[in-house]
């Protein structure tokens, strides 16, 4: 998993510029006769509020550090206006939006604050550019939650408003739980507001109960009465929170809440990544996004908050662009768009090849190359079949498991090269762990002694030293497959050699000690990046490889 962003900006223009249906989207041109017929502006700004609705995911909690890490990469990617957080909330939460808002980001710092002074002086000592004011319009909350009448609401609302003006901040406002609260009403706090000196309303869908067409409807009519941009804020209840936000910027929106990988209350909010897609492809409408950065800043939130992504979410999931289907594999092979609507690099992705059930031919030799393995037409059909086989009775294979398959059908070679003679490891407290290890070598008798920082790491350089210090553990992953101290456990171990990228072997080994699975694991993989090394079929003449 890259833990940097990818170091590139040469492409950044052209993205931010790209129209439908080039520069690798390819949606219907159905949609795109439609589109042309719609009155849209050129361009949406996004509020991302990650930080704050996002935070209020159940179970996140950030730190000040990684709020401050989340908001530089918002700021990286180009979000115009970054929540921040709730200043009044906690002093944590207070010290957090003081130390965005005096990072130096090119985005605007916004601060969420109730109709109150005591709110908005908390956001003023955090040295926000702007705040967001919220207070709930709808019958349900006047009565049952603020219990105000609606006369109360607006001077609220107006006071907080003037307020905020009077301080120097940008200020936007939301009529909380806007699209349930009756039209009129809200048109007359909307003009309040404006005549309050407002800069921006924003429009809640706060539970998330609208359909993209009343969205529209009801964005166009707010649109006739105010003068000020307007935004809104769609939450995901039955998953149509992106649908909802596009649907706003259709009547007449100009500004779009979102989060990042949909976090937020609830079900979530608008996915940043799926709103900034959908207006570039279906509507040709810019945002200051650079698309690019969009997986890395997904996975960063994604570590942070601990809250993992779907696999198959839109856009920045795992499986957004990973193929799986012959048929499918095969046409992405010929020709990306076949299935794929969009270029994975446009938004920061790679494609990649799962091999499994479905799988044919193309995808295997596919995978198998990736190792450096290139097999014979009917190898490959034997390959495949096995697999198959393998699937039908409820296994997956992983990639270690496949080269496994594709090794015992290319090698004549049924006995492992290198065997493990003796083993020998001690490890405690207070005591550099050391392993000792004797290994045979098509008869060649190789020992070799090695310490390390645990006795897995002494036991792998001790099989280096005999073998040879070109190979290179690229890759160690342990699980753990059942429960308890007395657990099995898998190990995979990826090795490679330094002299030549090309070579990779995979071992994999399942045992109730780890050490020895290890060892075990790191033998197989060592014994086919030997065979590897000879060529598959091993050289009878040449028999070393190190
Ligand atoms: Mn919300």
């Amino acid at each position: 998993m890259p833990t940097q962003a990818p170091s590139e900006n040469a492409k950044q223009e052209e993205n931010i510029a790209f129209k439908v249906p080039d520069k690798g989207v390819f949606v219907s041109e159905y949609n795109e006769q439609i589109f042309r017929a719609t009155r849209m502006p050129e361009t949406v700004k996004i509020l991302d509020t990650t930080l704050r609705d996002g935070e209020q995911t159940p179970n996140v909690a950030l730190s000040i550090d990684d709020k401050l890490k989340i908001a530089q990469a918002l700021d990286e990617l180009g979000v115009d206006i970054i929540e921040a957080g709730f200043p009044v909330n906690s002093e944590g939460e207070a010290e957090a939006v003081k130390r965005i808002a005096a990072a130096g980001l090119k985005s605007e710092v916004c601060g969420l604050c109730r109709a109150s002074k005591l709110d908005i002086d908390a956001a003023l000592t955090c040295d926000v550019d702007s705040i967001h004011i919220f207070l709930a319009t709808s019958k349900v909350h006047l009565e049952k939650k603020l219990k105000i009448s609606r006369g109360e609401a607006v001077e609220k609302a107006v006071t907080a408003v003037q307020y905020g003006k009077d301080h120097g901040l940008i200020v936007e406002f939301s009529c909380e739980d806007g699209t349930r609260t009756d039209l009129e009403f809200l048109n007359t706090v909307h003009k309040a507001i404006e005549e309050a000196g407002v800069d921006r309303i924003d429009i809640p869908d706060t539970v998330g109960v609208m359909t993209p067409q009343a969205m529209m409807q009801f964005v166009s009519e707010i649109k006739k009465t105010t003068k000020v941009p307007l935004a809104v804020h769609c939450h995901d209840d039955f998953g149509l929170s992106v649908a909802n936000s596009l649907a706003g910027i259709l009547g007449g929106a100009e500004e779009v809440h979102c989060t990042i990988n949909g976090l937020g209350e609830r079900a979530g909010n608008a996915a940043l990544e799926e709103v900034v897609m959908g207006l570039q492809a279906f509507y040709g409408i810019k945002t200051r996004i650079n698309t690019r950065k969009m997986a890395f800043v997904s996975r960063l939130v994604s570590q942070l908050t601990g809250i993992a992504v779907q696999p198959n979410k839109a856009i920045v999931g795992e499986n957004a662009f990973s193929h799986e289907a012959g048929i499918h594999v095969h046409g992405v092979l010929s020709e990306s768009s076949t299935y794929e609507p969009m270029r994975p690099e446009i938004v920061g992705k790679e494609r990649v090849f799962v091999v499994g059930k479905h799988s044919g031919v193309h995808a295997v030799q596919n995978k198998l190359k990736e190792y450096g393995l290139d097999l014979t037409g009917d190898q490959l059909k034997e390959v495949v079949a096995r697999i198959k086989k393998y699937a039908e009775s409820g296994k997956k294979l992983d990639d270690a498991e496949l080269l496994a398959v594709a090794y015992d059908e290319i090698s004549e070679e049924k006995e492992p090269v290198i065997r493990l003679e003796e083993f020998t490891v001690f490890t405690g407290l207070n005591f550099t762990p050391t392993a000792t290890v004797v290994l045979n070598i098509d008869g060649d008798v190789r020992r070799a002694s090695e310490t390390g920082v645990g006795p897995i790491d002494a036991s792998l350089s001790a099989i280096r030293t005999a073998v040879s210090k070109n190979i290179v553990l690229k890759q160690y992953r342990l699980e753990a497959i059942t429960g308890g101290s007395n657990a099995l456990c898998e190990v995979t171990v990826k090795l490679g050699d330094c002299e030549d990228s090309q070579l990779l072997a995979l071992g994999k080994s399942v045992g109730s000690d780890i050490v020895t699975t290890s060892v075990d694991a790191t033998v197989e993989a060592l014994n086919r990046l030997w065979m590897h090394k000879l060529g598959a079929n091993g050289d009878k003449v040449k028999r070393k490889a190190y």
